[in-house]
């Protein structure tokens, strides 16, 4: 890179290399004033299809002028961040000119957020400067540059951008200070979850189910219904925006969510598995939030495991597998889901959130009947009914149910929750009444304590990113990682939201490597304290900006590790 250059540098550039191959565009490879801004460009496609050009567009603080109170701390600072890339990605269609030519040529974009407001790279306020990340398709028609094209887009529609969106002064300031509450809100909410004994909280009036199953947005407000808590589970706590806010505690312990079919069971538990993040103003769920180590657990049969305990749920199998070292290609329901809480528990999960439409039936439950016909010795599986409460006890792991068949959890319980026409009532003295008038005559199979679940040393060698000996890993949506010759299919890690998190968790993958010497949880525990300290930069292979990246949490690392096919794993401490 050379060093800082004039706006007219650029522009002569431009001017001189305008007509000639595509690969002239090399030479504007820098760092350049323009007006009150600096334009790095950071990295030049090879062409005008490859993966376009990363800028940054940097503009002094005290240009921006925003008040210190709006990034004094962590959380804070995430959401004006966050408030001004929503911001920039806004005035973008209003400034730039879009298509100018063949490929990419023309475009201007940034990575934009869903509902959440995550910590990313997108933008950075630092204490001298605020900065975007973005990327743009330098223009061409065929593979000539079109240089007084890349003139406008550079040296007036970008700035032009950075004008609108990065001024203070351009912005209703209540607007912004809505914004960076709720998040603040949000956060202060989730640290008081311990000392009001819950595993999660919805406020009162909040509006839960989403516009549609392929859209996180809101339901219309005008057939939502909101959210109102029993009075038995109603608490009231202070927040430092919103002030006295009142909702309903999910408690520690044993909670089943029960009701009617389409009564809003899963839309609840989906609202509580998303509550590890934090929501935009007008999300409806601003104020839900469940403890940040709430994994929601499904069966996804056909996944592939790697030396997993999962001997508390699943016994010797017929064919004489280890289950304490469970290995399969391609898990079954039972298997799946069993192997899915080993690894939360090894990762520390604190709660986990299970949803009988994703559970696997006979992990759930046998029945008394079947237990008659199906002698224990034959049946290699503990159901979690009869491993629920040791979790609690001896783990301190609670658990937050939705059921609809089976009522032999009741006696588990220790909360019930009752879902009628969107409107939760505590049935918990009533399922209890129930669960001593019609004994299910069940018998516990399960030992008198849960085990502990030993860490696993993943084999660093098992871990290869390489195609054709280079480090190759993309991302493909939420929900695919190809990783080196491999893909990692995350379709049942529910909590990971974002597409920028999933490019995030690839490239972890591959930073997280110089930690494995111990376990998985200590690696990762490595890796999340770098994050803390030096947020998602780092963890980049690129020389150019990682403008695209959403923080993940460790648990959907660990996740996505797990489904590697490859992996191999030694038993650590
Ligand atoms: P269940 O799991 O009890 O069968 P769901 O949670 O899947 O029910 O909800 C059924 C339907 O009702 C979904 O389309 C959902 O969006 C809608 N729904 C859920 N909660 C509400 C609510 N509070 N207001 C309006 N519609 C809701
Ligand atoms: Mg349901």
């Amino acid at each position: 890179m050379n060093g800082m250059a004039d706006a007219e540098k650029l522009h002569s550039e431009l001017g001189r290399i305008d007509g000639k191959g595509y690969k002239a565009y090399k030479d504007i490879a820098g760092a350049y004033r323009v007006d009150e801004f600096i334009l790095f460009i950071d990295h030049v496609q090879g062409d005008p299809f490859a993966a376009p050009s990363r800028l940054r567009l940097r503009i002094p603080a005290e240009d921006a002028d925003f008040p210190a109170e709006l990034s004094s701390t962590r959380p804070r600072r995430v959401a004006l961040e966050d408030y001004l890339l929503r911001a920039f990605d806004a005035a973008l269609p209003r400034v730039t000119q879009g298509n100018r030519g063949s490929g990419k040529s023309g475009l201007v974009a940034v990575d934009t957020p869903g509902q959440e407001i995550l910590e990313r790279t997108a933008v950075v306020v630092a204490p001298e400067y605020i900065e975007v990340r973005l990327v743009t398709g330098l223009p061409a028609r065929g593979r000539k540059v079109l240089g007084f094209q890349a003139r406008e887009m550079l040296l007036e529609e970008i700035p032009e951008v950075g004008r609108r969106a990065l001024y203070f002064r351009r912005h209703d300031p209540e607007d912004i200070a809505t914004h960076v509450r709720a998040k603040e809100d949000s956060v202060h909410l989730r640290a008081q979850l311990e000392d009001l004994g819950a595993v999660a909280f919805v406020a009162d009036g909040s509006l839960l189910p989403r516009a549609s199953g392929v859209s996180d947005r809101p339901l219309d407000s005008s057939r939502a219904v909101p959210f109102r808590s029993p009075d038995s589970l109603r608490r009231r706590v202070e927040l430092p925006g919103a002030g006295a806010v009142s909702g309903m505690i999910v408690p520690r312990g044993v909670t089943l969510i029960v009701g009617g079919g389409y009564h809003g069971k899963s839309t609840l538990l989906r609202a509580l598995d998303r509550g590890v993040y934090d929501h935009v103003p007008g999300d409806g769920r601003e104020l839900v939030v469940a403890d940040p180590r709430a994994v929601k657990i499904r069966a996804e049969d056909g996944r592939a495991v790697a030396g997993v305990d999962i001997s508390p749920f699943i016994g010797a199998l017929p064919d004489g597998t280890d289950t304490a070292r469970f290995t399969t290609p391609a898990a079954s329901g039972s298997t799946s889901q069993a192997t899915n809480i080993s690894e939360a528990l090894e990762m520390g999960a604190s709660t986990l959130l299970v949803d009988e439409d994703t559970s696997a039936t006979n992990f759930m439950v046998r029945d008394r009947r079947m237990q008659l016909l199906v002698r224990r010795d034959r049946e290699p599986i503990t159901p979690f009914i009869d491993r629920i409460r040791q979790l609690h006890r001896d783990r301190g792991v609670s658990s937050v149910l939705v059921l609809g068949g089976s009522g032999d959890y009741f006696d588990v319980a220790d909360t019930v929750i009752m879902m009628d026409t969107y409107r939760p009532a505590d049935a918990t003295e009533a399922a209890a009444r129930v669960a001593a008038g019609h004994p299910t005559g069940r018998v516990l199979e399960s030992g008198t304590a849960f085990p502990e679940i030993a860490g696993r040393c993943p084999d660093p060698g098992s871990i290869d990113p390489r195609r054709r000996g280079r480090i190759r890993v993309r991302t493909r949506g939420v929900s695919t990682i190809q990783f080196g010759t491999e893909d990692i299919d995350l379709s049942a890690v529910e909590q990971l939201v974002d597409p920028s998190q999933t490019r995030a968790v690839g490239d972890i993958l591959v930073y997280a490597r110089k930690y494995l010497k111990g376990t998985l949880a200590e690696a990762l525990q490595r890796v999340e304290s770098d994050l803390e300290e030096k947020g998602l930069d780092p963890i980049s292979p690129f020389d150019g900006h990682p403008g695209d990246y959403a923080r993940p949490r460790m648990l959907e690392v660990a996740a996505a590790l797990n489904r590697l096919r490859s992996l191999r794993v030694s038993r650590g401490g």
